[in-house]
């Protein structure tokens, strides 16, 4: 009867092997490490179900000692390793778990996603800039505007067939959406007297949408006024503002045109900068690609704003900025600069 050891729990009279059993079944059975702690203690532990084993194998007879005590070392061997590799198991799991619900430090952060300028206003202000540094002032006005300012005052008057170039968008008989930024030039005139050097970024709006024009664009407009302006001096304005925004070999001609409110008046074209001259579909096959309007100021505007002409001559030009944009970057769909569509304002 050594398997049997008497003492007064009800466990020890399970034989050794019985002991050893379910300590390696519920061992094997532990989902934390607290059970797998709970169980050293109660096979292991000091008042320990195998410890007690092996305290009473002395009080066997002298016969069955040996025998008794191969067979509780054995069992104490087994548990030790079992409680060993639950706990590595448990730990690794642990840690595995840990791992997910930790924070690296070393990974590279999130980056937040950062806003940038819309073209249009990217290059109004590279525009603007290039003035700036040839001692031009920057001038802003209303969008809604008298029809005194947006035509009368720049020589179109009521009914005069220049008005036809311009589709307007009437708010009343005398007030439009200004259909270029040119009323403010007038009320600068209005307020200053020469010399005058401004130029007016803004918004404008005709009654026009296609792929190459839309009912609300953008222009920059300027006007010199000082004594003894020539048309040279216009040239020579326009030219650097050429060569600085797209390149300094890029080759313009200036070509005679009409405006109300000037005389002489020219466009301005540039060398095609998709083909350099060759001719192709952006250019129509001539080479050149019309940017500016521009010419020496009307003496009838200045009279109108009380300017002495005898004393006083001036320029003025416009340009419209998205055309630029889409000469500059290769844009072939106006529409794009208004869809807000991320992946092509990321481009900028
Ligand atoms: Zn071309």
């Amino acid at each position: 009867m050594i398997q049997r050891v008497v003492a007064g729990s009800s466990e020890l009279d399970q034989t050794i092997e019985q002991i050893q059993e379910e300590a390696l079944s519920a061992i094997a059975d532990a989902k934390e490490m607290e059970q797998v702690n709970t169980l050293s203690v109660k096979y292991l532990g000091r008042k320990g179900v195998v410890t007690m084993y092996l305290r009473n194998v002395s009080s066997l007879p002298p016969e069955d000692r040996r025998e008794a005590g191969r067979k509780g070392n054995q069992a104490k061997k087994a548990i030790e390793e079992g409680l060993k590799a639950a706990a590595c198991r448990l730990s690794s799991k642990a840690e595995e778990k840990a791992g997910a619900d930790a924070i690296d430090v070393t990974l590279p952060g999130r980056p937040a996603p950062a806003g940038s300028l819309h073209p249009i206003t990217h290059i109004t202000r590279r525009i603007c800039d290039i003035f700036v540094k040839m001692g031009f002032d920057i001038a802003e006005g209303p969008e809604v505007e008298a029809d005194y300012y947006n035509f009368e005052a720049l020589n179109i008057p009521k009914n005069h067939p220049a008005r036809d170039m311009q589709d307007t968008f009437y708010i009343s008989e005398n007030i439009v959406l200004r259909t270029h930024t040119s009323p403010i030039q007038v009320r600068i005139m209005e307020r200053y007297a020469p010399p005058v050097r401004v130029v007016a970024p803004g918004k404008v709006y005709r009654c026009d949408s296609d792929l190459t024009h839309t009912p609300m664009f953008h222009q920059v407009e300027g006007l010199l006024v000082d004594e003894h302006i020539s048309f040279g001096d216009l040239k020579g304005v326009l030219t650097a503002l050429v060569h600085q925004l797209f390149d300094e070999h890029l080759s313009l001609r200036f070509r005679p045109s009409f405006f109300p409110f000037t005389e002489p008046s020219a466009e301005v074209d540039i060398l095609c900068v998709m083909c350099r001259g060759k001719g192709c579909k952006v250019c129509s096959g001539t080479g050149w690609l019309e940017v500016l309007g521009c010419g020496m100021v009307h003496p009838a505007v200045f009279e109108n704003l009380g300017y002495d002409t005898t004393r006083y001559g001036g320029f003025a030009f416009g340009m419209g900025v998205e055309r630029l944009a889409m000469l500059k970057y290769g844009i072939n769909d106006i529409r794009l600069f208004y869809e807000n569509d991320a992946r092509f304002l990321r481009q900028f």
